[in-house]
């Protein structure tokens, strides 16, 4: 029943494929870019951070020579941080090592930062025409579908056995293209919730389609709870009206970005207790912690967090970058050069709103 799918899917993709800006180039650094910037990450989100990356880093000579922070100034709000700051290394090692071309074989391509199995499938499949098979979600769900895989999509027997699949059916002259498909009809018509078979270019051969368990496959067994964090952050504001902010390590979560300072409520200890103990362990202060100003919520992958932001004033002490890469002042015109993780986004927006004697409240 397999031997139509690759066909009919190959021709459905090429007449219904979306219009999308990486796929009208066959540069392999920008086919690179793309795929590192899709990971997690939804098309319409990406279109727009695509654009401008590829504006100001045209090649890779471009994006090899830039700063970290410009890099990750661009990537501000595309989350996963880790993904600018390997893409940058990377960049650097295809100039060094690569003579500033891409390298095009499976071992060398996977040896660059941030290049793993899927991403260097996609891009040796859709820029060098290389017959190797990527599996996404997308393409799992297409798969256990069209045959029938009942069993849990978390467990690496589905996992393998779906890979083996996509190894068989992938076309060895249009790799690309065939890549491409299974993932545009899992976007675009085997969608998670309701899928369109109507509109499927190879409903004949679905096995869930033709016994109606489109609802039940893919199975996926209960995600373990997410852990939710209080996180608890100082604004401190010097006789400038500049506030305080901290450059994060490179090598934690959202490395190279900026934050205020702050940190983890541990168990059994109140918010301004927090604030206090982590301003004295980073910066090496003494805090007076006054009214809250604002908490939001943000999502990560695997956490949740609530951000609690309270007014704070250096009573004993200067701040020493003790836990960060750097201390800086900056005033909230200066502060939109620094890139900063999304949840301090909506509280930057906030704090610019707020005229000099607001900001300066807690200033005595
Ligand atoms: S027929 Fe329906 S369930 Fe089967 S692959 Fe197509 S869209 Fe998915």
């Amino acid at each position: 029943m397999s031997e139509f799918f690759t066909e009919d899917l190959l021709q459905w993709y090429r007449h219904e494929k979306r219009d999308l800006p990486w796929r009208r180039t066959d540069d392999p650094y920008k086919i690179w870019i793309s795929e590192i910037m899709l990971q997690q990450t939804r098309v319409d989100t990406v279109i727009p951070y695509y654009n401008r990356f590829v504006d100001v880093f045209p090649t890779v000579h471009d994006l090899a020579d830039a700063g970290q922070q410009q890099v990750l100034k661009l990537w501000e709000g595309l989350g996963y941080y880790s993904r600018g700051r390997n893409l940058h290394q990377a960049a650097k090692t295809v100039v060094s090592d690569f003579d500033g071309v891409l390298p095009a074989t499976h071992d060398e391509i996977s040896k660059l930062k941030g290049v793993g199995p899927y991403t260097s499938a996609a891009i040796l499949s859709i820029a060098f025409q290389k017959p190797y098979a990527v599996v996404d979600g997308n393409v799992i769900r297409v798969l256990t579908r069209y045959f029938g895989i009942k069993e849990d999509i978390r467990s690496s027997k589905v996992k393998n056995r779906v890979q083996e699949l996509a190894d068989e059916l992938i076309s060895p002259d249009s790799p690309g293209d065939y890549n491409q498909a299974v993932m545009e009809l899992g976007a675009m018509v085997c969608t998670p919730k309701n899928p369109d078979c109507n509109k499927c270019p190879v409903s004949s051969g679905c096995v869930a389609y033709n016994s109606a368990q489109t609802d039940i496959i893919p199975y996926k067994s209960p995600a373990k709870k997410i852990p939710h964090h209080q996180i608890a952050v100082g604004l401190i504001v010097n006789g400038n009206s500049e506030l305080l902010i901290a450059l994060r390590p490179n090598n934690v979560m959202l490395g190279g970005l900026w934050e205020f300072p702050g940190g983890k409520s541990q168990s059994g200890e109140s918010l301004h207790q927090t604030v206090t103990r982590e301003l004295n362990e980073e910066l090496g202060v003494e805090v007076e912690v006054f009214e809250k100003y604002r908490q939001l919520k943000h999502a990560y992958s695997h956490f949740k967090i609530t951000l609690h932001a309270y007014w704070c004033r250096i009573t004993e002490g200067d701040p020493q970058p003790r836990s960060s890469m750097e201390l800086k002042w900056v005033t909230l015109n200066e502060i939109d050069d620094y890139p900063f993780p999304k949840a301090n986004k909506t509280l930057i927006e906030g704090l610019q709103s707020l005229n000099d004697s607001e900001l300066k409240r807690f200033l005595v």
